[in-house]
């Protein structure tokens, strides 16, 4: 749901515990409860079509399941963008008023072609938060490449001696192989593992970029701007925080913002954090030049007052979103009893 990585305090447990209780109370006692009526909920992608490259990582909702979505959030909250967030920033108060405020990460090309129309047509505005190596179809993020292998291992059977191959190079990054969910354990690092597996596959990652163009164009990302979407950044080559070194991250943060101050001509230095926010410290913060981050650990609150804490909505697309709202409100208020409700950094 948030590309595969989260940390969460509240363990699957205590969250598979409550979960069926979720419904027993209504969407407004839950914000009067927790005081917290402000609510962001983000996604990658909305689409119809099988999209190989995603399908293997997470459940994507189709346009007729995202539509009833956006009904429950405007039947409940008020849409709102980035300069709503920055007055809350200034007066914490406002978070106890209804609101939503919508993103989606990674920059795909379904935003263009499928969800924008959606999001005008109900008057919904919403913020893309881009990877600035993956404009224009330059390249592609590590994980999109593994979905892509466990989508031809699922469905053209490759020959036995392949199969071997790919459990030989897999034994180097110490993964065991079993099934091709396997795939899912590679990282960032293992780029060069990743290709020599697509290589024995005979998978063409430049041919799928240049033929599918999984992600959006400059142009179309301009044409989005001057339709009101807001746009921002999502580091430039998608990195795993804390496995990289500082400077990187602080390279990929502040890099990828000015490129796209500059290439959007947008008023705001917006940035989601790539993967999770989690272990990123205080001191990191202060030295990222940001207006506004979001990190995916849910329903929270966080210490540092411009960063925000969004809601994955690729839980499961069998689950109504009024379910998994209800369930994010009742786990914050147990946070709360606990007084864990707010990321301390
Ligand atoms: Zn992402």
């Amino acid at each position: 749901m948030n590309d595969g990585k989260n940390e969460n305090n509240i363990s699957p447990m205590i969250r598979k515990i409550f979960q069926p209780f979720a419904n027993l109370l209504s969407t407004s006692t839950y914000i009067n409860l927790s005081g917290k009526g402000l609510i962001l909920p983000f996604y990658h992608t909305v689409s119809d079509q099988y999209l190989p490259h995603i399908k293997h990582l997470y459940q994507y909702p189709n346009l007729k399941i995202f539509e009833k979505n956006l009904d429950y959030f405007l039947n409940n909250f008020t849409p709102v963008g980035p300069d709503y967030l920055l007055d809350c920033v200034s007066n914490p108060e406002k978070i106890k008023n209804n609101a939503f405020f919508l993103s989606f990460d990674d920059g795909f090309s379904q935003f263009y072609s499928e969800v924008a129309p959606i999001l005008q047509k109900k008057g919904v505005p919403a913020t893309i938060f881009i990877n600035t190596n993956f404009v224009d179809n330059k390249s592609m993020f590590f994980r999109l490449k593994v979905s892509l292998i466990i989508d031809e291992i699922k469905n053209n059977t490759p020959t036995k001696a392949s199969i071997k191959a790919i459990e030989n190079d897999l034994r180097y990054a110490g993964i065991a192989y079993s099934s091709a969910n396997d795939l899912k354990k590679l990282t960032y690092s293992d780029e060069e593992l990743i290709l020599k597996i697509a290589n024995v596959l005979n998978i063409d990652f430049s041919e799928f970029l240049k033929k599918e163009k999984p992600y959006m164009s400059t142009d179309q990302i301009k044409e989005l701007a001057k339709k009101g979407f807001t746009i921002g950044a999502h580091s430039k080559s998608h990195p795993y925080y804390p496995t990289i070194s500082e400077e990187q991250r602080i390279a990929e943060t502040n890099e990828s913002m000015d490129f796209v101050i500059d290439k959007f001509n947008q008023p705001l230095r917006l940035f989601s954090f790539p993967f999770t926010d989690y272990a990123m410290d205080k001191t990191f913060f202060d030295k990222i030049n940001t207006d506004l981050s979001f990190g995916t650990a849910n329903l929270k609150s966080d210490s540092i007052q411009n960063n925000f804490q969004r809601i994955g909505m690729e839980v499961s697309v069998n689950e109504h979103t009024e379910k998994i709202i209800k369930t994010e409100y009742m786990l914050f208020l147990i946070k709360k009893l606990m007084h864990r409700e707010t990321i301390n950094r």
